[in-house]
């Protein structure tokens, strides 16, 4: 399906459309309905279970959304946040140098400074894509931050958050002090974040406000504990810095290993690329084939970076690898501009050494992520709409059906409320036909139905039986209601990581 028949199915069917819409819609940000918020909570969920499980000293925080202004000045992003803006001459409009020179260097423009890309402007004659003159300037670095008035003067300026990283930088002197003083220490958030993008588009691709699920992992430079084994052996779709430079697009399978011994990247960098490619392939339920790993350069990666590599998932709507989540080697950076714009040495004493913890930070788009999802998973036949998604990130995990409302509802009530108490996310539904129900949860990706008929209620060999029906291969069975719970149980948890 292309990106615009998605939204549309998406939208028609209730699981996210324009925010505002009643008023036209406002560029770049979105409402999610009750089947697409309960989508994203179950990935939040899933994100949390896995990342948070690689470590009991890995934390989930909550924090306020704007910062003040000396914060965005220590880490840079009052200064260096910005994207490449070109306006037409002719006619005003202003776009993204990297969307005006996409037909020509797909890879994008980072790297390159204003005068390269008002040349490859030139040499390609590339024209205005609003009134086709080709009058557009040089590009002027656009700050994508929301800056906000704070409090009754107007004098004081904060900003939202362009990322939820910060807050758990500024978090780490705090979380330090009241806890037990280890390393590493994780602090993760899951929030919303705002970024004023020149130009909006592709749906959940590029949002002006969106959510991040990030990790930011503070380490011991001297070592990173971490059992290697676990990951030794897995083969990741990697595709290297210098084989790009070279034209390469493919990946390479290359053992968690070889990725080491070969190829120069630390064992702890590795370890956490493979959980990255582990939560994509095993929790998100994408193929492996459809993932790359794709190592920024030198020259493309942020400068604190010292190692980068983005998780690209191939999506057929958009017509490619895109990029939904990523792992950053941060090193001191964040702590060592931190500590001179707040004026306090953020060093910690361990094991009678004074050090400064270095950042490694794990990153996921999760508005991208139900993307992905959706791209992958939602199928439409005719009249019917499938969307395969994972057991444990349907919005419902069983629909339970009376055959006739008035004959069998008592009963359906019962099995739904046992199934309920027993922590499975049951849902009763008795509106119009059996086909249309099964409909209705196929296109929610609910994974089980479960039908209570006169058989279930006639003495008899099927008495107290009901019948499960499976999503994708729409194959039923009869079981026994008693015991239903635990043999649905197994199907529905969430995968956590194994670290030992
Ligand atoms: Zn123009």
């Amino acid at each position: 399906m292309k990106a615009e028949e998605l939204f549309a199915l998406l939208r028609r069917r209730g699981y996210l459309w324009p925010s505002s819409e009643l008023y036209g819609g406002a560029a770049g940000l979105y409402d999610y309905g009750p089947l697409g918020t309960s989508l994203k909570r179950r990935v939040e969920d899933a994100w949390c279970a896995y990342f948070l499980g690689l470590s009991d000293d890995y934390h989930l925080i909550d924090a306020a959304e704007m910062l003040p202004e000396a914060v965005v000045r220590a880490s840079g992003h009052l200064e260096n946040f910005t994207d490449p803006e070109m306006r037409c001459e002719n006619c005003h409009a202003a776009f993204r140098a990297d969307t005006v020179l996409e037909k020509f260097r797909p890879e994008g423009v980072d790297g390159l400074d204003p005068t390269q890309i008002a040349e490859l402007v030139k040499a390609h004659g590339v024209k205005c894509p609003s009134c086709g003159q080709p009058k557009l300037s040089v590009p002027r670095p656009f700050n994508m931050m929301f800056g906000v008035e704070f409090g009754v003067t107007g004098k004081e300026k904060v900003y939202l958050r362009p990322e939820t990283a910060q807050s758990s930088f500024l978090a780490f002197p705090r979380m330090w002090d009241v806890g037990r003083k280890a390393l590493p220490l994780g602090i993760a958030i899951i929030g919303k974040v705002y970024r004023n993008e020149i130009a909006p588009r592709q749906v959940l691709f590029r949002m002006r406000a969106f959510t991040q699920a990030e990790l930011q992992i503070f380490f011991d430079p001297a070592g990173f504990p971490i059992s290697f084994p676990t990951v030794a052996d897995e083969r990741l779709p990697v595709l290297r810095a210098d084989r790009r430079a070279h034209g390469e697009e493919s990946p390479q399978w290359t053992s968690a290993t070889e990725l080491v011994v070969s190829g120069g990247l630390p064992e702890f960098y590795v370890y956490h690329l493979v959980h990255m490619f582990r939560f994509f392939r095993d929790v998100l339920g994408v193929p492996g084939e459809r993932i790359r790993l794709f190592e920024k350069s030198e020259k493309e990666r942020a400068f604190y970076n010292r190692i980068q590599f983005d998780v690209e998932v191939h999506l057929e709507s958009l017509g490619g690898f895109k990029e939904i989540g990523a792992v950053h080697y941060r090193g001191d950076y964040d702590l060592t501009r931190h500590g001179a714009g707040a004026g306090r040495d953020l060093s910690v004493s361990k094991d009678g050494r004074t050090l400064l913890p270095h950042v490694l930070e794990v990153t996921l788009g999760v508005d991208r992520s139900l993307w992905a999802l959706a791209d992958a998973g939602l199928h439409t036949d005719g009249d019917r709409t499938l969307w395969r998604i994972p057991a444990y990130l349907a919005p419902a995990s069983v629909g339970i059906f009376p055959l006739l409302w008035k004959e069998h509802g008592p009963t359906a009530r019962r099995v739904a409320r046992e199934l309920q108490s027993a922590g499975i996310r049951a849902v009763y539904d008795e509106g119009g036909s059996i086909g249309k129900r099964y409909a209705r949860m196929d296109e929610a990706g609910t994974p089980y139905c479960v039908t209570v008929d006169g058989d279930t209620l006639t003495a008899g060999p099927m008495a107290g039986t009901v019948t499960v029906r499976e999503r994708d291969s729409k194959s039923q069975e009869r079981v026994a209601i008693e015991g239903l719970a635990d043999r649905l149980r197994p199907r529905l948890s969430l995968p956590r990581p194994a670290v030992h």
